[in-house]
């Protein structure tokens, strides 16, 4: 295909001057006649790779897509730019199905979104020279391997066989290795050629921190930006509402987004965001496909996501006009047993909860985040990012062994039957009413860690739990429980590496200089 001609047409129907440096090579590859996988990040600009060959095809393109709810807006918008498209799914009338099969039949559709459930209703009407170009988007949706997995994606492998002559691409924003190969098996596609664009999203800074006090740091981050939009997502409905209400009360504009609310509701509280008339949006993660904001500022998650693709898709939504934007996870462990339940009953088991694993390594970390991320979708870089929390603040260790005994023989003497909050007070010395009760003044390690600040007590015991101590027995209170490993340091005297805990007044200067 000319250069001239391409360049026009992308001009012509999508207003752009020129092409990202993919794009160009993937549509070359389309009109050579090849198939194509391409893995592209969210907002990299998968749709032109098909949709600007579907223009200059002489037949129509098919696009297969799973979210038959953004069908319409994306046919819509397509209609609007001139592109003659229309969308096939079960939700439509037979008179409304016939007409589009009339207009097949006449020549005048260029793109036609189908979802995959209503595949065989169009397969009488198309022979195989009548389908140009065969689009499937969200490829990763064909993958039990996937984070996404949808049965109806299953029967797409029959594709290739009904329409062997016809090139196929396939699009995704999230796929690991085993994915990849997994979708090019199961739709047929041995010797498509690969797409892999660049996942570093180098303007997005990155952040972990410990889910303590939740909302009090999520005010104290928004605070600083007041005039910038952002999503905060949250696991459950009730906690988005939640959200939601208590910013609402503090004058912000914000409002709770999920699968609950009806559909007219939330097609105006998207239409709010995107105009900029509400400001934040407490969202599940209902909230975002097919969003198209390029200035979301910034974007928290509440609670931990259950692994580092929905994480990495989430904050994608963050900064697409390229300007800097701040990304805030908050890591706990009430979060990570809650996503081991949903794991355990999920038909994948294994896959899920090694995700989940992954995802807790990542929030765990101690070296730059970004390496860690790109290293999982199979980059690697040598250098450290520069704009991820540890690169901005690399962890200092000190020689903690002393105040692991500390916490590890408190935790031994209350015999593993208090949770965190108890096992500080008896650490340091607290004269409250729970510790006086149960008569733990009496206990040998009372106020050994008196000099040790409560908040700080918090953090160490967090990093006990991290490196294997420690753990929490969340069906029992969230009790504190030694690990075996606990007993080299108790009675071996194995060493103890800790980080060095930032002060309050240290972490609101690195906001600041941010
Ligand atoms: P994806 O499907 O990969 O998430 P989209 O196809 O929706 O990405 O594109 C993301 C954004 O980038 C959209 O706002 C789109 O209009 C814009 N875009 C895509 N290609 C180009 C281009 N060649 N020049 C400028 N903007 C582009
Ligand atoms: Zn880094």
């Amino acid at each position: 295909m000319e250069e001239m001609q391409l360049r026009a047409t992308l001009k012509e129907y999508f207003g752009y001057d020129s092409f990202r440096p993919l794009q160009r090579k993937i549509i070359d590859a389309v009109f050579a006649g090849n198939d194509n996988l391409v893995i592209m990040p969210t907002g990299g600009g998968k749709s032109i790779c098909y949709q600007l060959p579907a223009l200059l095809l002489p037949e129509i393109t098919l696009v297969i897509s799973p979210l038959i709810a953004l069908m319409k807006d994306q046919v819509d918008g397509l209609t609007a730019n001139g592109v003659p498209a229309a969308f096939l799914n079960s939700s439509q009338h037979e008179s409304e199905q016939q007409e589009i099969f009339n207009r097949i039949e006449k020549n005048e559709l260029k793109l036609l979104y189908v979802a995959p459930e209503s595949l065989q209703v169009i397969d009488r009407f198309l022979n195989d020279g009548k389908v140009s170009l065969i689009a499937i988007d969200e490829a990763h949706c064909i993958s039990s391997w996937g984070h996404d997995f949808r049965p109806a994606y299953t029967q797409l492998g029959y594709l290739k066989n009904r329409f062997p002559t016809t090139p196929l691409i396939a699009l995704t924003a999230t796929a690991d290795k085993a994915t990849r190969k997994d979708i090019c098996h199961q739709l047929n596609i041995p010797n498509a050629l690969k797409h892999i664009a660049s996942f570093d999203r180098k303007n997005l800074s990155l952040e972990v921190r410990q889910g303590i006090k939740r909302f009090e740091q999520i005010e104290d981050f928004i605070e600083r930006r007041r005039k910038e939009s952002g999503i905060i997502y949250c696991l459950s409905r009730k906690n988005t509402e939640e959200v939601a209400a208590r910013l609402s009360a503090r004058g912000y504009k914000a409002e709770a987004y999920h699968a609950g609310l009806g559909h007219m509701e939330r097609i105006k509280i998207q239409e709010d965001f995107i105009n900029d008339r509400s400001q934040i949006i407490c969202a599940t993660i209902a909230f975002g496909m097919g969003i198209d904001k390029s200035n979301i500022r910034w974007v928290i998650h509440y609670n931990m996501p259950k692994n580092l693709e929905g994480y990495y898709q989430e904050i994608g939504r963050a900064g697409r006009d390229g300007l800097a934007s701040d990304t805030l996870l908050f890591h706990s462990y009430a979060d990570v047993v809650q996503l081991q339940k949903f794991a355990a009953n999920s038909k994948n088991e294994e896959v899920q909860l090694a995700k989940l694993e992954r995802m807790k390594q990542y929030s765990e970390a101690f070296t730059c985040r970004r390496k860690i991320l790109l290293n999982y979708f199979g980059e690697f870089k040598e250098d450290d990012c520069g704009n991820c929390d540890i690169c901005r603040n690399p962890p200092m260790f000190f020689d903690g062994t002393l105040i692991a005994q500390k916490a590890l023989s408190c935790i031994y003497r209350l015999k593993g039957q208090e949770p965190i909050t108890l096992v500080i007070d008896v650490l340091r010395g607290s004269q409250n009413e729970a510790v006086l009760e149960k008569n733990y003044q009496q206990v040998k390690t009372y106020g050994a860690g008196k000099e040790i600040s409560w908040r700080d007590w918090q953090q160490y015991i967090i990093q006990l739990i991290n490196i294997g101590y420690i753990e929490i027995a969340f069906h029992k209170h969230n009790q504190l429980q030694l690990t075996p490993l606990a007993k080299t340091v108790l009675f071996e005297g194995a060493p103890v590496r800790l980080a060095k805990i930032p002060t309050e007044k240290e972490i609101k200067i690195q906001e600041e200089t941010v």
